[in-house]
């Protein structure tokens, strides 16, 4: 297999300055299906000197919006074009299903529309009212200069889209640093932003690991913005590296979503039966890593049995194979690391009192399911108690653990006892209660009888430990700007303060 050059600098396609390159494997069957190049922090700081010379010399930062949400349009257009193809790279890069990947990539394209909207749609600035007609004031948005952004595995291509589209759409210019084990959507994306026809030095990207390239995204000096979407622990480690040079930092990190059901909205059979098939769907869609997952199913006491015992029916039945074979609606953990981790909490859940309702193992091989594939069984583990680390940390993986409740507020001290906030979900059939609950659960986003649908247009991040900024919406789109207030004096005179 011969090298992808996957490092762009400054409008090139390079090789890793070392010569190191990585497979990279495909979770299905953990074949290498694509090498790229590995590269190191020298890779990152060139990339870094392209991306500081485009911002202060080229043309982008000062390109018209209208030239710039024309572009980001273009690039939504080739999202489309290619669907199929990136949809696929998605899938055996990070283990979906195919339909999984396809979807994605809609919603990438979403994404470029959304800002290319956002943008066109804003005056030049906000006129503020000094009091005085000799005055003039205005407050302008200016792009923030050199973004780093660094992603995750398990969207790699929408994660990169959400910090990509507004940063461009902002004016700024940027280095990326795609999960090294899911890398080439995100390569993908930077060929079809090249041929959008953006100013070489705009974009670029560098393959590679996180404590080499990440770490000097991170903590070089000539770096404006941090935007990072992972775990706690390396989120904690940019934060404290960018807060030594006074960087923005902007953090997307875990989640321990709450998924709050109350006996009524189980009272008729259709509410029941979605109750439960949204409860699986929380779950265990992408093998259950997902930021958002409601890995915590908080249910009131009296519907619990007969809703567990239907949840662990169907989690059974859930099809898991390669994601590009026909009739699978569950791919594989992206990683034997992945997979040991899940084990790992599943174990201790059972060592802590849980009991097992279904999974709990790894699943027989079969056609679909290559033996060395890092599949493992949707699991449902009941009985759990806030204490058990199943409950307090996040998987990542399918594993749902079953906690219950009597009274609302016993509901909501549950649903608000972790130190995350990203998202959590109410089932209900009470308005009053509905309400309720939304305002008093601390997540940044809450869900009333659904689970996980976003809108570009509304803002998504965390309260608590799930992170710092937010991205999507309006504020998704500040975060790549900084204000500037520009006061003139129509009418300049001496003030005298000094006597002089
Ligand atoms: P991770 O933290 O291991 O890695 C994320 C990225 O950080 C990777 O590109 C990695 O190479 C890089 N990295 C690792 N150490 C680094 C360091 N010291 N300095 C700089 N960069 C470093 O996370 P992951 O396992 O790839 O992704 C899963 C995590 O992402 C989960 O916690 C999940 O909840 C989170 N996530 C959050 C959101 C959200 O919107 N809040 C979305 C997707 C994923």
């Amino acid at each position: 297999m011969s090298a992808q050059q996957t490092i762009h600098v400054g409008g090139e396609w390079l090789s890793a300055a070392s010569g190191a390159t990585r497979e990279i494997l495909d979770p299905a069957d953990a074949q290498p299906f694509a090498l790229i190049a590995e590269g190191g922090s020298e890779d990152a700081d060139a990339a870094i000197a392209a991306a500081r010379a485009a911002f202060d010399d080229g043309p982008w930062p000062a390109t018209p919006v209208a030239e710039r949400a024309a572009l980001l349009r273009r690039v939504a257009d080739l999202l489309v074009r290619d669907r199929e193809k990136i949809g696929l790279l998605e899938s055996r890069d990070a283990g979906k299903t195919l339909e999984e990947g396809r979807v994605d990539v809609d919603c990438v394209a979403d994404a470029f529309r959304y800002f290319a909207d956002l943008v066109i749609g804003e005056g030049a600035g906000r006129v503020v009212d000094a009091g005085s007609d000799e005055i003039h004031s205005v407050v302008v948005h200016e792009p923030v200069g050199v973004c780093s952004m660094i992603t995750p595995w398990n969207y790699p291509l929408l994660q990169a889209s959400w910090k990509i589209a507004p940063a461009l759409a902002a004016g700024n210019t940027f280095v990326i640093k795609p999960s090294e084990i899911t890398p080439l959507t995100t390569v993908a994306l930077i060929e079809l932003l090249v041929e959008a026809g953006l100013p070489a030095g705009v974009a670029n990207i560098v393959t590679g690991p996180g404590h080499t390239v990440g770490a000097r995204l991170a903590d070089h000096p000539d770096v404006d913005l941090v935007s990072f979407t992972g775990g706690l622990v390396s989120g904690t480690k940019v934060a404290q590296a960018a807060a030594l040079g006074v960087k923005k930092v902007a953090l997307e990190l875990g989640g321990k979503n709450p998924n709050v059901v109350f006996a009524d909205a189980c009272a008729t059979d259709d509410g029941f039966d979605t109750a439960v098939d949204q409860a699986l769907n929380a779950a265990f869609i992408h093998s259950g890593q997902v930021c958002s997952a409601g890995g915590r199913l908080i249910i009131e006491e009296s519907v619990r049995e007969r809703f567990v015992a239907e949840l662990a029916r169907r989690a059974a039945k859930i099809k898991l194979g390669r994601g590009t074979e026909d009739g699978v609606e569950c791919g594989p953990l992206v990683s034997a690391q992945q997979r040991e981790k899940t084990e790992m909490y599943v174990a201790s859940a059972l060592e802590e009192g849980a009991v097992l309702r279904s999974g709990g193992k790894r699943p027989e091989p079969s056609e679909v399911r290559p033996a060395e594939g890092y599949f493992y069984e949707p699991t449902v583990l009941d009985q759990c108690h806030r204490e058990m680390k199943a409950v307090r940390e996040e998987v990542f993986g399918p594993v749902l653990t079953v906690e219950t409740f009597r009274t609302e507020d016993e509901a909501v001290a549950l649903a608000n006892d972790t130190e995350y906030g990203l998202a959590g979900a109410v089932w209900t059939s009470d308005q009053g209660r509905a309400s309720r609950m939304a305002r008093r659960m601390r997540h940044g986003t809450i869900w009333i009888n659904d689970f996980h649908p976003y809108l570009p247009q509304a803002e998504w991040g965390g309260f608590g430990k799930s992170g710092v900024g937010r991205e999507l919406g309006p504020a998704g789109l500040a975060e790549y700007r900084e204000s500037k207030h520009v006061y003139q004096n129509l009418a300049p005179r001496p003030v005298r303060w000094f006597a002089g």
